[in-house]
């Protein structure tokens, strides 16, 4: 589905608002989170890149907007107790979190099933499907306690379809939209919401590895895919849950 043509986002609208975006420092994520930030939200930027997480801090403190915080982790080595030690620092720090995005995740190397190496496989699931399930279940009880709160995970066109040789990257895919439902539906009698997006085809550092062959100037951009992330974040979506978005 699409969000209704017809949404208009007020000034700081996400204002007194803290936001956790993964991924923050490249792509889709960096622009997620400049948006936020411009809509009033406290950021916080997790990612595995501490320079590429700094320079979108720079850019949110240059532009006045609140000050971000950050957390460096790499998702592929995190485990249970940095998933509970960040959700404790979250609590400390800002009493509150209204937004997650799950938009870190890794591509892998497509190509034939049968060659699928068992580590690139195991990396996928660990960077896409695993980190998503720890992080999201450290979060929960703050989660739980914080209205609003809005949880979006990252899909892609090959978690709704699979096609041949999108490898573990379409399977993880499927994983992370089987965790919104699921999610969703536990949650389906409280104002935690969790829904999925699909962003669709977006001039970025992982699909210029998908398609390096393609015409970059074609594509939409991550800022055009913003009014489908800040419509779930924000209170036009207040009752939407368990449904899946097309940025596109
Ligand atoms: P990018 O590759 O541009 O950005 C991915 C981000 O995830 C980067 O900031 C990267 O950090 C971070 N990341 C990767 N691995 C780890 C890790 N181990 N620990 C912490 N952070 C990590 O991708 P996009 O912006 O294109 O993708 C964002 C989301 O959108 C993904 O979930 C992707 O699957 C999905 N998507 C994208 C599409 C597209 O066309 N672009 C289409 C469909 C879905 P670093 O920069 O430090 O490596």
């Amino acid at each position: 589905m699409h969000i209704p043509a017809d949404v208009t986002f007020e000034p700081n609208h996400l204002a007194n608002r803290t936001i956790l975006i993964s991924g923050a420092g490249d792509g889709i994520g960096r622009s997620l989170s400049i948006h936020c930030a411009a809509a009033g939200a406290t950021v916080i930027l997790l990612g595995r890149t501490v320079a590429k997480l700094e320079a979108v801090y720079d850019e949110i403190v240059m532009a006045k907007y609140a000050e971000p915080a950050i957390i460096p982790l790499d998702l592929y080595g995190a485990t249970e107790s940095h998933y509970r030690d960040m959700a404790s620092t979250i609590e400390q720090e800002f009493g509150q979190l209204n937004g997650v995005v799950h938009n870190a995740s890794i591509l892998g190397t497509l190509g034939q099933f049968k060659f699928i190496d068992v580590e690139e496989w195991e990396a996928v699931m660990k960077i896409n499907v695993q980190s998503h399930f720890m992080m999201t279940k450290a979060l929960l009880p703050l989660l739980e306690i914080s209205d609003p709160a809005s949880v979006i995970f990252t899909s892609s066109g090959v978690g709704a379809k699979a096609r041949a040789f999108w490898s573990a990257y379409a399977v993880s895919k499927y994983a992370t939209e089987g965790m919104a439902t699921l999610l969703a539906d536990e949650y389906k009698n409280s104002k935690l919401r969790f829904n999925v997006v699909n962003p669709g085809a977006t001039n970025t550092a992982m699909r210029a590895k998908a398609y390096p062959a393609e015409d970059k100037s074609l594509l939409k951009t991550p800022d055009d895919l913003m009014p489908t992330y800040l419509y779930l974040l924000s209170d036009h979506s207040s009752t939407v849950t368990g449904q899946r978005f097309n940025a596109q």
